[in-house]
């Protein structure tokens, strides 16, 4: 269950354009999506779909400029979301209607929603000032339907301060989807840079982890995690991080409508190879371990091991040791000094292959050696 919805797996789409109508909404249905999402809709259209941009940003992401849905909202309705909650009920799952931005408007629109039988809204708050966060749910509080809420930097650091003083009205928070405006500029084609816009995908990911991260510690109500999850680990991680769910959006858009349902396939993959019977045990693994306090490298007294088998000689590690604590001539395993390493971290995330990992310092030296445990069993 999440907010009060029934979901046969926790991947949904997030409302962007990878779901901008009925027809990618009931394509993302069939691709294994838990849940129905349209892309978010306004009383008062978006003014043109030339303002809808995107553009690739690096590997796994995605600069845009993504207005609300082009429709006028009673043209919506009729042509989008009455064909799509049509599908959702021949699929047996939640259909979800994403409206913004402002209070009036939200609680014209969710009236209409839930006489039409939307089983939630999904507030979404990217164009709503913080201040008016509030009245739009509790414009939205006497619909019989629970009423799920996104949040973004935009909104102030705090956002774990602006969950615990909209939980009452919130059936659930959604983190983050996008993070903007970003200003992408390319000094070589400054004409054919996309300029200010919205970043997701890949790029945003720890920025998402960390929002989900001090929500999910702080609020009862649960979370969805949005922002660069593209694979199973991405959603478990998120869930680790206390998610209950996650939505995909930027990997959609590469991977198509398959890509929920790989996901979630993953997922069960990942929960089954490890041990774990469901997504609940995992669920705020990480909050339960760190949550008085980051894991901080430097205060672990942790030192970089070779796993001699997982090796393949590249000689990276050598290049990215900044204190020359390292030495991987060619063709040569890697031999690592103890007395110049800062324990900074960098090799163990670099190599390729997995093949440095942390263990405690003395257990470095004494054994020097060997795979350990996975870091959340106990
Ligand atoms: S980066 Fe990893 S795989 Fe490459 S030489 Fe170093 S330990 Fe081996
Ligand atoms: S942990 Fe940092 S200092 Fe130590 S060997 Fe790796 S890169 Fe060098």
């Amino acid at each position: 269950m999440l907010g009060g919805l029934s979901l046969a797996h926790p991947v949904l789409p997030g409302p962007g354009p990878h779901v901008a109508g009925a027809a990618e909404a009931i394509k993302a249905l069939r691709g294994g999506a838990a849940a129905m999402v349209i892309q978010t809709v306004t009383l008062q259209p978006a003014e043109a779909a030339s303002n809808m941009r995107r553009a690739a940003h690096g590997k796994d992401g995605l600069w845009h400029m993504d207005p609300c849905s082009p429709l006028p909202f009673d043209r919506w309705v009729e042509q989008e979301f009455a064909p799509a909650l049509q599908a959702a009920r021949e699929a047996g799952v939640p259909a979800i209607a994403s409206v913004g931005y402002a209070p009036d408007e939200v609680a014209v629109m969710g009236v209409r929603l839930a006489a039409m039988g939307a089983d939630a809204l999904l507030l979404d708050t990217s164009r709503t000032e913080r201040a008016a966060i509030q009245p739009a749910l509790q414009a939205l509080a006497g619909l019989s339907l629970p009423v799920l809420v996104k949040l973004g930097p935009h909104h102030g650091e705090d956002l774990a301060d602006l969950a615990a003083e909209l939980e009452p009205w919130a059936a659930a928070f959604c983190l983050i989807g996008a993070f903007g405006p970003v200003l992408a500029l390319d000094a070589d084609r400054p004409g054919d840079s996309p300029g200010l816009g919205f970043l997701s995908g890949a790029p945003i990911r720890p920025v998402a982890q960390r929002f989900v991260f001090d929500v999910a510690r702080r609020v009862k109500r649960p979370v969805i995690a949005a922002g660069g999850i593209a694979t199973g680990l991405d959603a478990v991680t998120a869930m680790l991080l206390g998610a209950s769910a996650v939505m995909v959006s930027t990997a959609a858009l590469a991977g198509g409508p398959g890509t929920y349902g790989c996901i979630a396939g993953e997922v069960n993959d990942w929960l089954d190879g490890h041990g774990y019977g469901d997504s609940g045990e995992i669920r705020g693994a990480y909050i339960r371990k760190y949550g008085g306090g980051q894991r901080v490298v430097v205060e672990k007294e942790e030192a970089p091991q070779l796993v001699a088998e997982a090796c393949i000689k590249c000689t990276f590690c050598e290049t990215v040791c900044f204190y020359d604590a390292i030495t991987a001539p060619a063709k040569t395993l890697p031999t690592i000094q103890e007395a110049p390493c800062f324990e900074c971290g960098l090799c163990v995330s670099a190599c390729p292959t997995g093949a440095l990992q942390f263990r405690p310092r003395d257990e470095v030296t004494r054994s020097g050696g060997g795979e350990g445990s996975g870091p959340w069993q106990s």
